[in-house]
């Protein structure tokens, strides 16, 4: 769908509600963040349907990943609103004396948000809630790949706020989002996807000198010392992985396994796997699908780089990739090269961490990577020694669900967190204001200057 002069005509309404002040005051921001949570309770079964239609995710799992999320973030930026969006009192140096000075919190204006597949409630939904409260209009753009979903947040957008305020655009993510930033300045676009085309959209922003924030992927990686409790990460990480089948950007992309614990751990991965999901996963609730035959077909091409030592099954008209660990993996293969995004998990075995760190270093600034052990000076060497964007130590992907945390990556994984004050910091513009009073003004701070440059010194330094 082309994008249309109507669609532009539209998007300067957003401009002018902006311009206008209308989005600024805290009563207009909370009022935005109470008509959302009160529209997401109320499509609640539309939502389960819709998330079941597009990736087959049970009602528990789209409650803790999508929507539970998003409405505990409502509710923490809705009890810290007023605190985190008022203008904040800094100190002043004594080169300013007597001057005040303070930080105030300024919309970043019209708000571009596309948000990926895997998560298509939640990755649109989140970044929403940090852009109306940081007082912003916004044009949403979902996936088009979960086609359920996206109709559904159209519907309910539409029903919920103005199209001033809030826009939502759906289609073709190639045709639509190129056209639409050629013709229209955004003043922010906040991205999350794959890395290829959030190195395209990086490219249109610069054009118009836009700012973009970035949440892209990677490969993430997950570590098992020899001193780890090998059970409970056995489950952790299967949890992680195996979660939205395998399709979650922080899941573990490959596990490096200290090489004495790799009978001991690999028998409790396959435990928990089969405690999880059965022994046939087809048959469980508690499993998802991929998301269509294009990604169906690379994630079982990946089967043929190693040796399939648990899983394996896959079912093309179904789209069901069975729960699957590899072992013997060539690491020069396209599954240790791409980010998996599926239920397939390599597993490696090192003595050391430099030896591990060969293979993490081929794929540097991961979005994740998590360690298991039960030493603290271990869990500091590894958390010190690689950049990532965030991770756990003993666990696995939680971390995003913390919103005292900032979400976000580094490097090929993304640039800009949000979550919680995160999101406001994302979505507005520190603006610093010096005030200064008519009572004080030594002559020494102006023309002519000759001799004044020992005094200088002892001001500013
Ligand atoms: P996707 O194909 O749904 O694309 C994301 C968005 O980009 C969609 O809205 C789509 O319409 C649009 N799009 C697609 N092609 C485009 C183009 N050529 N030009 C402009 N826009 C285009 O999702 P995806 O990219 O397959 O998502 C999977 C990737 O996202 C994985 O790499 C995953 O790790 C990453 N991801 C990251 C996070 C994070 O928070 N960092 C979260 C989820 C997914």
């Amino acid at each position: 769908m082309p994008v249309s002069e109507k669609a532009t005509l539209e998007l300067m309404d957003l401009r002018r509600s902006v311009e206008n002040g209308e989005t600024i005051s805290y009563e207009f921001r909370r009022k935005q963040l109470l008509l959302l949570r009160e529209a997401i309770l109320r499509y609640e079964d539309e939502i389960y349907d819709a998330l079941f239609q597009d990736l087959r995710k049970s009602r528990e799992e789209a409650y803790a990943t999508e929507i539970g999320i998003v409405l505990m973030e409502i509710r923490h930026i809705l009890n810290n609103l007023h605190k985190w969006t008022r203008a904040e009192s800094v100190k002043t140096n004594l080169l300013n004396f007597p001057s005040s000075a303070k930080i105030i919190r300024d919309p970043l204006g019209v708000v571009l948000i596309i948000a990926p597949w895997n998560y298509p409630i939640q990755l649109l939904l989140m970044p929403l809630v940090g852009a109306i409260a940081g007082g912003n209009t916004v044009v949403l753009k979902p996936s088009e790949l979960a086609p359920a979903c996206a109709g559904l947040m159209e519907k309910m957008i539409k029903e919920i706020f103005s199209n001033n305020h809030v826009a939502i655009i759906c289609g073709d993510g190639a045709e639509v989002i190129p056209c639409l930033m050629r013709k229209f300045r955004f003043d922010h676009v906040f991205y999350t996807g794959s890395t290829a085309v959030g190195a395209s959209i990086y490219q249109l922003a610069a054009k118009q000198l836009t700012p973009v924030t970035l949440e892209l992927g990677g490969k993430s990686p997950a570590i098992i010392e020899k001193d780890a409790n090998l059970e409970v990460a056995a489950r952790r990480i299967a949890l992680g992985k195996f979660l939205n089948a395998g399709q979650t950007c922080v899941a573990p992309d490959y596990l490096l396994v200290h090489v004495s614990v790799r009978e001991k751990f690999l028998e409790q991965l396959k435990k928990s796997v089969a405690d999880f999901f059965g022994k046939n996963a087809f048959t469980s609730s508690s499993y998802g699908r991929i998301i269509n035959s294009k990604r169906f077909d690379t994630l079982v091409e990946y089967l043929s780089a190693g040796e399939v030592v648990y899983g394996g099954n896959h079912n093309r008209e179904e789209l069901y990739i069975s729960p699957t660990i590899m072992e013997n993996i060539c690491p020069d293969s396209t599954l240790m090269s791409d980010e998996i995004f599926g239920p397939i998990l390599p597993v490696f075995y090192y003595e050391c961490i430099e030896e591990a760190a060969i293979l993490i270093l081929k794929n540097p600034t991961p979005l994740a990577l998590y360690v298991f052990t039960s030493n603290k000076e271990t869990e500091e060497k590894w958390m010190s020694r690689f950049r990532f964007g965030g991770g756990c130590i003993n666990n696995t992907v939680w971390h995003l669900s913390n919103h005292h945390l900032p979400f976000g990556g580094i490097g090929t994984s993304g640039f800009g967190a949000y979550h919680g004050k995160h999101s406001i910091n994302r979505f507005t513009h520190a603006k610093p204001i010096l005030k200064t009073p008519n009572w004080f003004d030594p002559s020494i701070k102006y023309p002519p200057f000759e001799g004044k440059l020992k005094w200088f010194k002892k001001m500013i330094r």
